[in-house]
């Protein structure tokens, strides 16, 4: 299918985005197109305008300051893939990102743009959550603010941007050598959408694993936080939070998958993460 007609503005700067979206009502972020374009073709959306981000200065970079690493939101996948910065200091984010679809993808494809998306079984919001990371946003007349990860994914397809604000980056904790990360996903095809995934995050204290966060995706509306399962795996282990998994955990069906499998698929990979959180490889 075709999309309907839009019209199609290059910014050459945030704020003449900024005020390109202010101006248009409905209007739309372009960043890699890999899933906008989809969606018009599909005729999901109509916007009248589409506001093209790529040529916009400073939303490209990968840096670490004060503990933490920033990604610009313009950083594509493949970028982010390549960056020592990323497998160094965000290794959780380095598991994820080579299971994000095919290299075309990767090479088009956003970090801004797949946490902007917020599709419940894509791989960045699940780590930007399991890593309590936080979003920078930029709005109309200088308005800046971050929101954590906590609050930014609110329903499917929905976040807390507001109309006519654009994700300029993603800010997670620069790794420690306490910290503990897991990542695994199953999908039908390598490339392929995750039936059910998990990104995980612990700090090791002793034999002890604390503030954990497992987070899982493709199960729900959101990349979902296991609170039960985390606070069993900590006070009783493997066995206590497959159960608090079970009963807490009741994904619906969808394409990928029936919301049976997915509960089993997700206490697969429990048990093998938090092995692998308990007994890090070296
Ligand atoms: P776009 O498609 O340009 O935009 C997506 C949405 O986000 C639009 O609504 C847009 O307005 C908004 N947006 C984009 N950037 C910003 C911003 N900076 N501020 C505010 N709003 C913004 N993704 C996965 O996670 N896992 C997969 O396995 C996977 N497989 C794929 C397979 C195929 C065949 C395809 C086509 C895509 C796949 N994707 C997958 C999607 C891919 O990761 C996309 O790159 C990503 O979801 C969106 O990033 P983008 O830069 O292409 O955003």
């Amino acid at each position: 299918m075709k999309p309907a007609p839009f019209a199609y503005a290059k910014a050459r700067s945030l704020d003449h985005a900024l005020e390109a979206l202010a101006a248009h009502e409905g209007a739309r972020v372009l960043a890699g197109g890999q899933s906008l374009i989809a969606t018009l073709n599909m005729r999901l959306d109509a916007p009248k305008l589409l506001v093209d981000i790529n040529g916009v200065g400073g939303l490209d970079g990968i840096a670490t300051r004060n503990g933490k690493v920033e990604i610009g939101a313009l950083v594509r996948h493949a970028a982010a893939l390549a960056s020592p910065v990323v497998a160094q200091q965000a290794p959780l984010i380095a598991q994820a990102l080579p299971h994000i679809g095919h290299p075309a993808i990767r090479n088009r494809g956003t970090v801004g743009g797949s946490i902007a998306f917020a599709d419940p079984a894509a791989e960045l919001p699940a780590c930007l959550l399991a890593l309590a990371g936080e979003v920078e946003i930029a709005g109309a007349g200088g308005n800046r603010r971050t929101v954590a990860a906590d609050d930014f994914f609110t329903g499917l397809f929905e976040t807390a941007l507001g109309a006519g604000e654009i994700l300029t980056a993603i800010r997670v904790p620069a790794a420690k050598a306490e910290m503990r990360y897991g990542f695994a996903e199953l999908a039908r095809r390598r490339g392929d959408y995750a039936m059910v995934g998990l990104a995980a995050c612990a700090r090791a204290e002793g034999p002890r694993l604390r503030d954990l966060r497992l987070v899982f995706f493709g199960v729900g509306s959101t990349p979902i936080r296991a609170r039960n399962a985390e606070a069993a795996l900590a006070a009783d282990g493997i066995d206590a939070a497959s159960a608090a998994l079970a009963a807490e955990l009741d994904p619906p069906d969808n394409v990928q998958a029936g919301g049976k499998a997915k509960k089993h698929l997700a206490g697969v990979l429990l048990r093998r993460i938090a092995l692998e959180l308990s007994e890090p490889r070296s």
